[in-house]
């Protein structure tokens, strides 16, 4: 099933869009929850974290490095971050496309809600 993430890799919704190669596609959360709210998601169409497998080793480690890479260029990388990746339903995903969140521009807390 095709999801709002998907017309966004697709240019059919706008997105602010931070990143983008290949593989994934990274941009500003449109309901922000902290001053750096980013999505990275794989452009290729993969339901939730559950779904992926052995293939999707290398996209999977990208898709970390690229979330590293951006926190250090959003300035957060040495005051800290924190990468959220909710996996179906009571890890409170909503949007039926694998994504991980990137928080950081405030203190985070714990445990989470
Ligand atoms: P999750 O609850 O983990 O599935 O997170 C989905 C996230 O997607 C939420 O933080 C939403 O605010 C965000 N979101 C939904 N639609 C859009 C959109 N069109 N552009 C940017 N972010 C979106």
């Amino acid at each position: 099933m095709s999801t709002i993430f998907k017309k966004i890799i697709d240019k059919e919704i706008p997105a602010d869009i931070v990143y983008e190669d290949d593989l994934c596609l990274a941009f500003n959360d449109i309901d922000p929850q902290a001053p750096v709210h980013v999505l990275i998601i794989p452009k290729k169409e993969i339901s939730s974290l559950a779904e992926a497998g052995e293939e999707n080793r290398d996209l999977l480690g990208h898709m970390l490095l690229i979330a590293s890479q951006i926190a250090r260029d959003l300035g957060v990388s040495e005051s800290g971050y924190r990468l959220v990746l909710n996996t179906n339903k009571e890890g409170g995903q909503e949007v039926e496309h694998m994504h991980i969140h990137l928080l950081g521009g405030r203190q985070m807390e714990w445990p989470p809600g």
